[in-house]
C-alpha cells in the first residue's frame, strides 16, 4: 500500500461543486504533433469539464487509488513547517502538485522524504521540484506534457490583445459608468503591423506563434534549437541566435521558456535596457524568469508599456507583492493552464502515470523529467541540472 500525497489549490469560496457555466467541453483526441492525449487504463473518476484541481476535486483520484489500497491525502496547506504537507511528506511514496499552487519539494524537504519515489506534476513545469535533489536521491520526477500547452497558448493571445488594445482599463471605464473614449484610446494601438518576439518555442511558444500569424504581425523566435526550415517558411519566422537580439527588434515579447538556474532573472535591469520603449512583455512561463524589480522599474519608466502574466515568485503571492499594483499591469492568479478542460487533460494524464507507476510499466518518455538518477525524456530537452 503507498501513501500519495496531493497537493492542490483551495476550493472556490462559493462553494463546491460550482454551478458550471457549458454542459461539456470538446473532444480532443491528439495534440498539434501527433502526441494523443493522456489514456488511462481505468475508468477516469470525474466528468470532462468538472473542475477537479482543486482540494475537493481530488483529481478525481480517490476511487482510483483506494480500490487499489492505497491512501490518499489531499490538501491545500503547503507552506511552513507545520504544514499539512509537511507532516504527511515523510511516508509519502507519491507526492502530486500543480504548479498553479506549487508544493514546493526543496532539497530539505528532498532530504525528509525517505520514502518518495515519485514526484508527480499535474500540468506542466516542474521547477518546484529540486530536480538536482530528486536525481540524487533516484526520485523519479514527470508531468503531463502538452496536456495544457493549448489552454496557455489561448492565454497569452488573449493577454498580448488585451495590453496592445488597452482592453482592461477600458473595461473597468464601462463597469463605473464613465464614457471615457479619450482616456481609453490614449493607450490603444494595433496589432497589425508590430514585430511580435517568442523567448522559446516549444509547445506553447509555437502554438503561440501559429495563433498570432493570421493578425498580420511579423514573427520572431529564440530558442536554443532552430525550428524546421518548413516551420520557419510557413509562418515566415525571423530566428535570433539570443535572445538579446531578439528584444531589440520586437514591439511584443512573450517569454515561454522553462525555469532553471540559467534563465533565473533572465529580464533584468540589464536586458530592459535593451528593449525598445514602450514594448508589452508577457509572461505566462515561471515568475521567476524576470527580477520582480526590475519588471516595475521598467513599467514605471515606460521601457514597458505593458506587462501581463500569471506566474509569481512565490506562489500564492503575497498580497503585498509589488506585481499586484504597478501601473499598465493585466496579472491574474496562475489560471492559464488550469482551464476545465486542460484539468481534464492533466488530471487524466496523471491517472495514467499513476497506473504506469503502481503497476511496473514505462511512464510515456515525453512524461518523464527526472528518471533513474537523470535528467530524461522531455526533462533531458527543457531544463538543465546546474
Ligand atoms: P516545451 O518543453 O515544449 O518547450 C520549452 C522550450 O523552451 C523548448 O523549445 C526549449 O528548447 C526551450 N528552452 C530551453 N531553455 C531555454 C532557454 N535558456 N532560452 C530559451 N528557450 C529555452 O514546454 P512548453 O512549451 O509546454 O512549456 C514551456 C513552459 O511554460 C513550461 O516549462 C512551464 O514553465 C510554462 N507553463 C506554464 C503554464 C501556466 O499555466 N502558466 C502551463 C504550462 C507550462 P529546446 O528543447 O529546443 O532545447
Amino acid at each position: 500500500m503507498a501513501k500519495v500525497l496531493c497537493v492542490l489549490y483551495p476550493d472556490p469560496v462559493t462553494g463546491y461543486p460550482p454551478k458550471y457555466a457549458r454542459n461539456e467541453i470538446p473532444v480532443i483526441t491528439a495534440y498539434p504533433n501527433g502526441q494523443t492525449v493522456p489514456s488511462p487504463k481505468g475508468p477516469l473518476g470525474f466528468k470532462p469539464g468538472e473542475l477537479v484541481g482543486c482540494v475537493s476535486g481530488e483529481l478525481g483520484l480517490r476511487r482510483y487509488l483506494e480500490s487499489h489500497g492505497h491512501e490518499l491525502v489531499v490538501t491545500s496547506d503547503k507552506d511552513g513547517a507545520d504544514s499539512t504537507f509537511d507532516r504527511h511528506l515523510p511516508d509519502a511514496d507519491v507526492v502530486i502538485s500543480q504548479p498553479f499552487w506549487p508544493a514546493y519539494l526543496t532539497a530539505e524537504r528532498i532530504a525528509k522524504a525517505k520514502k518518495l519515489k515519485l514526484a508527480l506534476t499535474a500540468g506542466i513545469g516542474s521547477d518546484h521540484v529540486d530536480l538536482k535533489a530528486a536525481a540524487a536521491h533516484g526520485i523519479t520526477v514527470a508531468e503531463e506534457t502538452f496536456s495544457n500547452s493549448i489552454s496557455v497558448a489561448e492565454h497569452v493571445v488573449m493577454m498580448v490583445l488585451s495590453l496592445v488594445r488597452n482592453y482592461l482599463p477600458s473595461h473597468q471605464y464601462a463597469v463605473n459608468g464613465g464614457w471615457n473614449i479619450a482616456d481609453c484610446v490614449s493607450r490603444s494601438y494595433d496589432l497589425e503591423g508590430m514585430h511580435f518576439g517568442t523567448i522559446a518555442a516549444g509547445r506553447i511558444g509555437l502554438a503561440v506563434l501559429r495563433r498570432l500569424k493570421p493578425f498580420d504581425v511579423h514573427l520572431h523566435y529564440y530558442d536554443p534549437h532552430r525550428l524546421s526550415a518548413e516551420i520557419e517558411r510557413e509562418l515566415n519566422l525571423t530566428y535570433h541566435p539570443t535572445p538579446e537580439s531578439l528584444v531589440k527588434v520586437c514591439d511584443v515579447i512573450n517569454l515561454q521558456s522553462p525555469l532553471y538556474p540559467a534563465t533565473e532573472h533572465m529580464f533584468d535591469d540589464r536586458m530592459f535596457e535593451l528593449v525598445k520603449h514602450g514594448t508589452y512583455l508577457i509572461n505566462t512561463a515561471r515568475g521567476k524568469l524576470c527580477d520582480r524589480d526590475a519588471v516595475v522599474r521598467a513599467l514605471e519608466s515606460g521601457k514597458l508599456a505593458g506587462y501581463a502574466g500569471d506566474v509569481w515568485y512565490p506562489q500564492p503571492a503575497p498580497v503585498d507583492h509589488p506585481w499586484r499594483r504597478m501601473p499598465n499591469q493585466g496579472m491574474t492568479p496562475h489560471i492559464s493552464g488550469s482551464s476545465l478542460a486542460g484539468q481534464a487533460r492533466y488530471a487524466a494524464g496523471t491517472l495514467e502515470i499513476l497506473e504506469c507507476f503502481f503497476e511496473g510499466r514505462p511512464i510515456r518518455p515525453e512524461y518523464l523529467i527526472v528518471d533513474g538518477g537523470n535528467l530524461a525524456g522531455t526533462g533531458a530537452g527543457s531544463y538543465k541540472l546546474g
